[in-house]
């Protein structure tokens, strides 16, 4: 076996690390984790530290590490038929079984699943299906995406052109210019400190309304929105957002993509987000938890009214011109299947809804009156802690002193693993599914410590 230090050096040396500061990781400044095992919520290193992994790798390893039922479905798939394509009809038992219990589970009104790698590469999937779409109607115009401010919708060209934030546009050459971005529904971080959160919601509609005005109705296609604003800050949308929103989409005749890569399957405490907040979307976006990341695996659910113009658009034109050589790999959906059985026979979406409360509740509890924290917000088994400077001016720590950082890392230090968000200083909680009382206890308790070490 390598030794840990022979591990640690090809890492520095091979290894182009995803999200990271790649001059400080090969000077030796960012630290390196070589994970090994991992059982329930808790992660092991080469070193064999133990972490209570409350982020659930990327909030993606829903059902919780280990499972046995999936590793074993998944090395089946593998013995028996490792790989077949899906191209011109063909499918596996794993990738039709699957496109089933998806859409037994969708919100009403979806029509068909198509399978790809990743929460990018559905966005990606979709922006072409809205194209198409719009060109099969005749309206060759009608082609701009409306995504919002801290929206996370993926890294690829146009999908990290919907991602709204800084960081993946700068030195990127992005956003694409066939996509614009409208105001956050970040009630934390509202214009004015006197606006309820009800004329909050009036305000983002007013703003969507001049946005649409400015660039004409007759040139704008679709709006992506995730259910629940993620990596840009874990924020649920203001009183009456949802319904407010569409109002205005269906005057324009404009799509809604809801990106529920993080929130489908059960992160909420509901099967998808777009159940929770009462969304009609015409393309869902799912990745993440319908494989609780044991294999790579996504999907687009296309709804029926966008599904009768892509039969349309083939008739004229022949098989549809997508497709990925691994779409809907047969271990990916083998994974998939005995996922989503586990989350029945488990009940662990009703776990993350009464365990994910009962979080968010202990934090409040725990943090709302602490001086340096401004909000402490979530919903389901998604949490967040924002920290500020002060809290009753509402002012915000300079980027600079790497508040939410330096306490991400005196957590870790205490044996927890929340995630610093890319922009602002908030402090991410999303655990498996399974996690229990006990286990939120200490998140909690150690959040609270690590925040006084962190800023005494
Ligand atoms: N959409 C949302 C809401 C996400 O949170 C993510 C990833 O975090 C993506 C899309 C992109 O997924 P992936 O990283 O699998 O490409």
């Amino acid at each position: 076996m390598l030794t840990n230090d022979q591990l640690a050096q090809w890492d520095r040396d091979n290894f182009f690390h995803p999200s990271t500061h790649l001059a400080e990781f090969a000077r030796g400044n960012v630290a390196q984790r070589i994970i090994k095992t991992a059982e329930g919520c808790h992660i092991t290193d080469r070193d064999g530290t133990r972490l209570l992994d409350a982020f659930a790798g990327l909030y993606c390893v829903n059902v919780g590490y280990g499972r046995q039922e999936i590793a074993e479905a998944i090395a089946d798939q593998a013995r028996e038929l490792a790989y077949y394509h899906a191209y011109v009809g063909h499918g596996t038992e794993a990738s039709i079984t699957l496109s089933k219990m998806i859409l037994d589970r969708a919100p009403k009104g979806m029509s068909k699943v198509y399978f790809g790698l990743s929460g990018s590469d559905a966005n990606e999937t979709n922006v072409k299906l809205i194209w198409y779409y719009n060109n099969i109607l005749g309206r060759p115009r009608k082609k701009k995406i409306i995504s919002r401010w801290r929206g996370y919708h993926g890294s690829g060209l146009v999908t990290g052109s919907l991602t709204g934030l800084e960081l993946f546009h700068k030195k990127f050459d992005l956003p694409l210019a066939q996509v614009i971005h409208t105001e956050a529904p970040y009630y934390f971080r509202r214009p004015k400190d006197d606006m309820t959160e009800a004329q909050f919601t009036a305000h983002l509609v007013a703003e969507l309304e001049a946005l649409i005005e400015r660039e004409g109705a007759d040139t704008i296609a679709a709006f992506i929105g995730e259910p629940v604003l993620g990596t840009g800050g874990i924020v649920p949308p203001p009183e009456g957002y949802w319904p407010a929103i569409q109002k205005v989409l269906r005057k324009h005749d404009i799509l809604l993509v809801a990106d529920e890569v993080v929130t489908g399957f059960g992160r909420l405490g509901t099967m998808f987000g777009s159940d929770h907040y009462g969304i009609e979307p015409d393309l869902i976006t799912i990745a993440k938890g319908l494989t609780s990341a044991y294999a790579p695996l996504s999907g687009s659910i296309v709804g029926d009214r966008m599904w009768k113009v892509l039969e349309q658009g083939t008739d004229e034109n022949g098989p549809i011109g997508h497709g990925w050589t691994y779409s809907a790999h047969p271990v990916g959906a083998a994974a998939g299947v005995a996922n989503l059985k586990l989350l029945d026979d488990l009940n662990l979406v009703q776990n993350a809804g009464d365990v994910g409360n009962y979080l968010n509740a202990q934090m409040r509890a725990a943090l709302a009156e602490h001086p340096h924290v401004g909000e402490v917000r979530g919903e389901g088994m998604l949490c967040a802690v924002e920290l500020v400077r002060d809290r009753d001016t509402r002012k915000f720590f300079d980027p600079s002193e790497k508040v939410g950082p330096r306490i991400a890392s005196a957590l870790l230090g205490h044996g927890v693993i929340a995630r610093a968000m890319p922009q602002g200083d908030i402090l991410g909680f999303a655990p498996p599914f399974c996690l229990t009382r006990a286990q939120a206890d200490e998140v909690v308790e150690k959040t609270a410590k690590s925040i006084s070490e962190a800023l005494s």
